[in-house]
């Protein structure tokens, strides 16, 4: 298993048909949190994610969420790359550090949180389950936590920062009460 802590690609044979296609359908966009690298691309594969240790330190979260970009083109910027080993690089904003490719020689996969619409990507499969921390399988059964006041205020006072969720002419806009929405 020589790739065992970097995960190799979905086999190709297995991998869905692209996702819609249709001429009236609008492309796949995404980003980075700072807008400073934003992409597009015709279709999506296959969604996943990915237990490995490499996925959980590339993405500093609990495992790796990734969908197969067909026709992937850089609209803005362009990603940073760290080779995780000598078969995969990771392409990240050099700006702000979003997680936003999984290169392997082929079509890459993309962070399905940079996405525009991540909803538009639901996994259908999860691999490398030895790396799995054993708390994943509970995450849909936590507590919710009513917000006390003093959070509900400080999230009243927050100015996002963040690229909205479609492409823009320029970034940053200068708009003192913009809303993302
Ligand atoms: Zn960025
Ligand atoms: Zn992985």
């Amino acid at each position: 298993m020589p790739f065992r802590n970097d995960h190799p690609p979905l086999s190709p044979a297995v991998t869905s048909p692209p996702q819609g296609g249709r001429e009236d359908q609008a492309p796949i966009t995404g980003g980075c949190q700072c807008g400073a690298v934003r992409y597009r691309a015709e279709s999506l594969g296959r969604a996943s994610i990915c237990h490995c240790r490499m996925c959980q330190k590339a993405f500093g979260g609990f495992f790796g969420p990734l969908v197969t970009a067909h026709a992937l083109v850089w609209t803005r910027g362009a990603p940073k790359h760290f080779a995780s080993s000598n078969r995969v690089q990771r392409g990240f904003c050099g700006e702000c550090g979003t997680p936003l490719t999984y290169d392997w020689g082929g079509e890459p996969e993309i962070s399905i949180g940079s996405l525009d619409d991540p909803g538009a990507a639901a996994p259908s499969i999860q691999v490398n389950p030895a790396d799995r921390l054993a708390f994943v399988d509970g995450l849909a059964s936590l507590p919710w936590r009513d917000d006390p006041p003093a959070v509900s205020e400080f999230m009243a006072s927050v100015e996002s920062h963040q690229h909205p969720d479609r492409d823009t002419e320029i970034w940053p806009e200068h708009r003192p009460e913009h809303r993302d929405d």
